[in-house]
């Protein structure tokens, strides 16, 4: 991939206008939500959807989340049943996305639901997503802004680290606040199904509807993120059976623990019926 210039956007209304105008000429802007950064792209633009695919280097198997202003837009690309209205008055704006069927002449290309009937929607909560997906006025197909298989960015100098010379420019406005992926519900099934679980808390969605969620069934192709080989992957060195920790390095095991954690720990497993784990990392 040759690589393009990318510039760096002030979340003012010059930042905005400036996103806006490459969304509308089919370019790629990483935009901050309330769960991480997205990487978004007109979403009813065949050949922007494809450069992020493009971008990330993300099997085209894969699907994109829909990001919306408000559940009126919603409603003009997807079907709302009874149970999808109530969570989505209920949630909206916030980081649940709810999996719907797609709504035929909405305009979106096929590339962004890899070819299935549905589509997954959300409506981000940060004012600065609002007022750009206000600005744009349509659908911003938009992943997480990384390359496939790594973390999830939440400050755009994590975004820059993987994608600079990806994309067209990054609207910057500090870290996200929940760092979370939304959490992604299927609200077709009774109860509906949990697809991945994210920065909504499952047992907050169960409480307003007073039944827990369904897991998924199993199926041939993968309908929601983690069920590839390999899903997150972070390149930081693994070092086990260590006794002191390293500055970049994830570690299992083997720390030496103290007199008085020894004694708390045994008296914790003293039933020995379930494994031993190691006490949290510092
Ligand atoms: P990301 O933003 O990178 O976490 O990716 C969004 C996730 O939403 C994808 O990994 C998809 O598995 C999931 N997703 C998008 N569209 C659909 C859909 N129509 N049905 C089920 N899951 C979907
Ligand atoms: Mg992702």
């Amino acid at each position: 991939m040759t690589p393009i210039e990318t510039q760096t956007l002030h979340p003012d209304s010059d930042g905005i206008t400036q996103a806006v105008a490459i969304w509308r000429a089919g370019g790629l802007v990483v935009f901050p939500t309330e769960t991480v950064y997205g990487l978004g792209a007109d979403a009813s633009n065949g050949a922007a959807v494809a450069r992020i695919f493009a971008a990330k280097g993300r099997p085209a198997f894969n699907p994109l989340i829909l990001h919306v202003a408000d559940l009126e837009s919603a409603r003009r690309y997807a079907e709302f049943n009874p149970m999808a209205l109530d969570l989505a008055q209920a949630f909206w704006p916030g980081p649940l996305t709810l999996v719907l069927p797609l709504k035929p002449n909405s305009g979106i290309s096929s590339l962004v639901g890899a070819g299935l009937p549905t589509v997954a929607l959300r409506v981000p909560a940060t004012p600065l997503a609002a007022q750009m997906l206000a600005a744009f006025g349509g659908a911003i197909a938009a992943p997480s802004a990384n390359l496939s298989g790594q973390i999830s960015p939440t400050t755009a100098a994590h975004v820059k680290g993987g994608l600079s010379g990806r994309i067209d420019a990054i609207m910057d406005a500090g870290a996200t606040t929940v760092g979370l992926e939304s959490t992604i519900l299927d609200p077709a099934t009774t109860p509906p199904t949990l697809l991945r679980p994210g920065g909504l808390p499952a047992e907050i969605i169960q409480q307003m509807i007073g039944a827990p969620l369904a897991s998924p069934g199993q199926t041939m192709a993968p309908n929601s993120p983690g069920q590839l080989a390999s899903h997150y992957a972070p390149t930081a060195h693994l070092r086990l059976n260590v006794t002191a920790p390293q500055a970049g390095a994830l570690w299992l095991g083997g720390l030496r623990r103290s007199r008085r954690q020894s004694l708390a720990h045994r008296r914790h497993d003293r039933s020995r019926r379930k494994p031993v784990f190691p006490p949290a990392q510092p």
